[in-house]
């Protein structure tokens, strides 16, 4: 027989041990720290908010603000455990403000040392600390109305937290992170952030206050945060659906990232982390990007209170939504329409690279200005335009009946077999015809499918495409679905298959590199089914396999006819690579190149 355990006994956990193991949810990290006091001074209303951190914040944060500040007989309740001013706890589904739970300061004093330093109009300051989750006595201190927060030492009484810090730097990092994040969403207050490490302290990030809230103030805060290149390549949202509004700031497809770092999502102005909305932002980029890239975006999210909650998770990062199918659709039908609205304007950073490399002397001196989009593909960035002194182009065009006005301008010249140069009423167009005509290809099948219908063209001789094993049969079951597209396959012998007739978007098409380009479609996105995502990557490959090779001669009217087709075509700014169809030149930069 086992020996019986002794029957353990149950006990109520004292008020220490309760503080510290919830601390250990709310306070994950200096970074959790700064998150949690900047958003209190939110809260109280702040116009300015100034944060100071000491080796990543692990000895040192100190935020301060001029928000409507404690009373000096409420400082030792602010910091005990669920105790807050922002909620009476009865309806918890409209909350308004970032705080709610009553448990970031007790879990800062439990977890660290706290000094908590207030003064409210027409009264004296004072202040009150607490440590290890033990009270200190209120005293007077003199100061400006607003709160001081002081938080040293985290983590001193749990050895093993502190381990699981990373480098000053790394945490130093995350902590400006989540002040830059929460200084999105708040253009109307000035930030401030400084490292103090070494005593004379280092101006991390700075904001000043903006005026209003709308599209002129986020973009000016945005500008602060993100950096002058997103400013120039994001477009404005603003759509709403059934209660639900979403607006914000969105990069163009050209404006793509190697990682998710620079994407800003916010439930009201709350930064969250949340599947489905960063699903949404992917799907409405998905067929504009190349995989493995990832947008730029700041977006909020605005469900009206009682339509999301809020009380998930204790750092409250993530939010259950009432209809997540409505959310979903909003976003993904939000950015497409607006993407499409920015239809063939390509990355304004792109241009800005291109002018940097036709700069006498070479490539730009600033390599960082190029953005990635340009930089990085194996295509665009070895065959950009040099200017190698006079050249014949190898087509010239007459003035051609094309308006002035038109935003792509009218086609002069087709340049190396492959570039169209256009004149536009205020710049230069330099087209890349394959990619271009890739992208109108692609999107000219894509609304016949969505039509129903991809006319095709029969083969007078079927092509016989030698294909084995697993592509052979991934195409011919597929055979019915590929049969709507416009492409007639069927089995031939055991090692390969008939093409019977092709999408007569293509033209006439290499129909076994085609067939083998879609055994690869297939393959990548096998279980997925051929109408969701891999409708397009089917097509993505059909279009390519039908677009004007470059170094065809195309007539001036061919050109024309390209550039309106952009113009009408959404999302022809790039191709289905996410690279840019075109660069505009203004022609004030073009003549500030030559000193005029
Ligand atoms: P919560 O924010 O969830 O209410 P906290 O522990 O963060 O919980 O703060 C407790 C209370 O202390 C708040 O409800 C608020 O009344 C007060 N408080 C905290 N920070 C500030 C501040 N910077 N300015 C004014 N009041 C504050
Ligand atoms: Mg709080």
């Amino acid at each position: 027989m086992l020996d019986r355990p002794m029957r353990p006994e149950i006990r109520l956990l004292d008020a220490g041990a309760v503080n510290r193991i919830a601390a250990g949810e709310v306070i994950e990290r200096p970074a959790s720290a700064v998150k949690e006091l900047v958003e209190n001074a939110v809260d109280a209303g702040a116009g300015r908010i100034e944060v100071a951190l000491a080796h990543g914040g692990r000895t040192l944060i100190r935020v301060e603000d001029d928000g409507c500040g404690i009373e000096a007989r409420a400082l030792a309740l602010a910091l005990a455990r669920h105790a807050t001013s922002k909620t009476d706890g009865i309806d918890l589904t409209d909350i308004r403000s970032f705080g709610f739970r009553g448990e970031a300061l007790a879990s800062m004093g439990a977890a660290g040392r706290l000094r908590l330093m207030s003064r409210v109009a027409g009264a004296d300051g004072a202040a009150l600390s607490c440590e290890a989750g033990r009270l200190g006595e209120t005293v007077p201190h003199a100061m400006s109305c607003g709160t001081v927060a002081e938080l040293r030492d985290l983590f001193h009484g749990t050895p093993a937290r502190l381990k699981f810090l990373r480098s000053d730097r790394a945490e130093a990092q995350a902590a400006a992170e989540a002040v830059r994040r929460i200084a999105l969403a708040h253009p109307e207050i000035a930030f401030a952030l400084r490292d103090v490490t070494d005593g004379a302290g280092r101006v991390v990030f700075r904001a000043p206050a903006e005026a209003g809230q709308g599209e002129e103030a986020l973009r000016r805060r945005a500008l602060r945060v993100m950096g002058r290149e997103f400013d120039a390549d994001a477009i404005w949202i603003d759509a709403e659906r059934e209660g639900h509004r979403l607006h914000g700031l969105a990069g163009l497809p050209t404006h793509s990232r190697a990682t998710a770092a620079r994407q800003h999502i916010y439930v009201g102005r709350r930064a969250v982390r949340d599947r489905l909305l960063a699903g949404a932002l992917r799907a409405a980029y998905d067929d504009l990007m190349t995989r493995g890239r990832h947008p730029a975006a700041v977006l909020f999210v605005t469900p009206e209170p009682d339509r999301v909650d809020v009380n998930v998770h204790p750092a409250k990062s993530e939010v259950r939504f009432r209809d997540p199918g409505l959310v979903r659709g909003l976003v993904v039908s939000g950015l497409r329409h607006a993407l499409a609205e920015a239809g063939h304007r390509a990355s304004a950073t792109v241009s800005a690279g291109a002018l940097g490399a036709m700069r006498p002397g070479g490539p730009p001196r600033e390599p960082g200005r190029i953005s990635a989009a340009f930089a990085r593909g194996p295509g665009l960035a070895e065959t950009a335009p040099r200017w190698r002194g006079f050249e014949a182009p190898s087509a010239r065009v007459e003035p051609a009946g094309a308006p002035a006005d038109a935003p792509l301008g009218a086609a002069r010249a087709q340049l190396h077999g492959n570039w169209i140069v256009a004149e536009s009423a205020d710049g230069i167009v330099l087209v890349d015809q394959h990619a271009a005509h890739e992208r109108l290809v692609y999107e000219r099948l894509k609304r016949q499918a969505a039509e129903g219908a991809v006319p095709s063209q029969g083969l007078l001789v079927p092509e016989i495409v030698e294909m084995e094993g697993p592509d052979r049969a991934r195409v011919l079951a597929e055979a019915d679905a590929l049969d709507a597209l416009g492409l007639t396959v069927e089995g031939f012998g055991p090692g390969a298959v008939a093409v019977r007739g092709t999408p007569a978007a293509l033209g006439s098409p290499d129909a076994a590199a085609l067939l083998r380009d879609l055994a690869d479609a297939l393959a990548a996105g096998e279980g997925t089914g051929l109408l969701g995502r891999r409708l397009d990557a089917v097509l993505s490959s059909m279009a390519c396999h039908g677009s004007v090779r470059s170094g065809r001669r195309l007539t001036a009217d061919e050109m024309n006819a390209l550039l309106r087709e952009m113009e009408r075509t959404p999302g022809s700014g790039q191709c289905n690579h996410g690279r840019p169809t075109h660069v505009t030149l203004a022609l004030a930069d073009v003549e500030r190149l030559f000193g005029r």
